[in-house]
């Protein structure tokens, strides 16, 4: 049986917490394949005004670059629009029937859970995986979802983190490696 995680976000930009996200996953789940899907527009994040798409999957693409396992899927950029979780969901399930799907997120979201749309069945479609997130406590899944938490790589970084330090000019290499950091400044983004 293929066991599959999805890890779903804004990736604006992606940053060392998120790959740590994803080596946990792999190891802790033993995952067949783990598919990055940035979003095109978050419903949590309506106001916040996101990279262009390219750029956001041009920095996916260098950070993911020789990671065996990861993989880049851009369905919610192409559809447009606010991004479901639900709807790529589904697509999975239609591609890989009777696969697992494992649906990775930081401790951070628990809580919202709920209130993402159509949680009813999203909850019946994956095991939700939890990744703790330094600074946030750990809470239990909120009823009716199922899944695991693991035990990561805390690492107390966010994009948002990311975005202040180029704009105060301050160095992110060591936050987001030495490739998406160099792009990064290359194409002048989150100045
Ligand atoms: P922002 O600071 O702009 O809100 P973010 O750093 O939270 O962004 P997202 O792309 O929104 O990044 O996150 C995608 C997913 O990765 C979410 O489930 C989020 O909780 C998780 N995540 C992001 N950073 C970390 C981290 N350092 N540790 C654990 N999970 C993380």
């Amino acid at each position: 049986m293929q066991r599959i995680g999805l890890f779903g976000g804004s990736f604006n930009p992606v940053h060392l917490g998120h790959l740590l996200v994803a080596r946990a996953a792999q190891e802790e789940l033993q995952l067949s394949r783990l598919f990055f899907i940035p979003a095109a527009q978050s419903p949590f994040k309506p106001g916040l005004v996101l990279a262009p798409p390219e750029q956001r999957l041009r920095l996916l693409r260098l950070a993911l670059a020789g990671r065996t396992g990861c993989e880049i899927d851009d369905q919610e950029i192409k559809r447009g629009g606010i991004s479901y979780t639900i709807d790529s969901v589904r697509d999975y399930a239609r591609r890989f029937p009777g696969a697992r799907l494992f649906y990775l997120i930081g401790a951070d979201h628990v809580p919202q859970l709920p209130k993402w749309r159509e949680a009813i069945d999203l909850a019946r479609l994956v095991e939700v995986v939890v990744i703790p997130r330094p600074g946030q406590l750990a809470t239990p899944l909120p009823v009716p979802f199922r899944g695991h938490a693991l035990a990561g790589f805390p690492l107390g970084v966010s994009s948002s983190q990311i975005r202040d330090r180029v704009r105060a000019g301050l160095p992110i290499d060591l936050l987001v490696g030495p490739a998406v950091a160099e792009a990064i400044r290359n194409n002048r983004l989150y100045l």
